[in-house]
């Protein structure tokens, strides 16, 4: 990943913003940065959002002070780095930072589409990320207060502490778009239809859509490797063997087959 920007220097020097309580690296949590202002573009969250990760003035609370804080801000196809992988922003969502990489991403309303081009940096990051900590690239339906639910990627949204706190970030535009870039290639294409659905089915609520994939990997769905494509068996176990099942009566019992390129 190319850092456009490196905020740690800077960063550093204000101790009330990051901490050295890390536990593990199980996923990623994803944010929006969402000043609230229509109509700003990504590129001018992200510059926004630098500048107040940068602040002085970034700091609250009493005895034990903390700052607004991630550890990437992503935004008009630029990448700022501002707390290094093994130390913990204080704070993005609090109890969840201890075990996860946590990233901004730029919008400036919860109806503002995001930049394609952000999407597709999330998704590089995501690659790294996932390889270097070993967590698969599967959405996590809920993170609860004792941190069950990792590994993978959670919406801040679908946390304990942000549910609490009436988080909505980065919300449905956000992952409507990861699936696009996603099922856009033609190497995961049918994989994720098979079990995700196709466009048809983005109306329904997601925990719904998680009851939909386990039924449809309990079914056995055939998941035919495309011609040629090559898809990664490694995937394919992630997805069978890491899902969490929204409902406790549904069983995720399948076994996922895959030949490797058509053979
Ligand atoms: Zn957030």
């Amino acid at each position: 990943m190319n850092i456009d920007r490196d905020l740690w220097p800077a960063i550093r020097q204000h101790t009330w913003k990051w901490t050295s309580d890390r536990v593990d690296v199980r996923g990623i949590i994803w944010h929006a940065t969402r000043s609230g202002l229509p109509g700003r573009t990504a590129a001018v969250e992200f510059e926004s959002a630098c500048n107040w990760f940068l602040s002085p003035n970034n700091r609250t609370g009493g005895e034990v002070p903390y700052g607004g804080m991630s550890h990437y801000i992503i935004g008009g196809g630029r990448v700022a780095r501002c707390v290094p992988h093994e130390l913990v922003p204080h704070y993005s969502a609090g109890i969840h930072d201890r075990m996860a990489i946590s990233v901004e991403v730029g919008q400036g309303t919860n109806t503002d589409q995001f930049d394609a081009q952000d999407i597709e940096l999330c998704e590089g990051l995501a690659a790294e990320l996932s390889a270097n900590f070993d967590f698969p690239l599967v959405r996590i339906p809920f993170v609860d207060a004792q941190n069950v639910g990792w590994p993978g990627m959670v919406g801040h949204e679908d946390t304990a502490q942000g549910r609490g706190q009436g988080k909505s970030d980065p919300g449905p535009l956000f992952w409507n778009a990861w699936e696009d870039l996603v099922m856009a290639d033609p190497r995961l294409d049918r994989l994720i239809v098979a079990i995700f659905g196709d466009n048809s089915e983005r109306t329904l609520p997601w925990a719904e859509r998680v009851d939909v994939a386990i039924y449809r990997m309990n079914r056995r769905v055939d998941l035919e490797d495309p011609p040629g494509s090559g898809l990664m068996p490694s995937l394919a176990e992630a997805l069978a063997t890491t899902w969490w099942p929204h409902s406790h009566t549904a069983q995720v019992t399948a076994t996922v087959t895959l030949s490797d390129g058509g053979g």
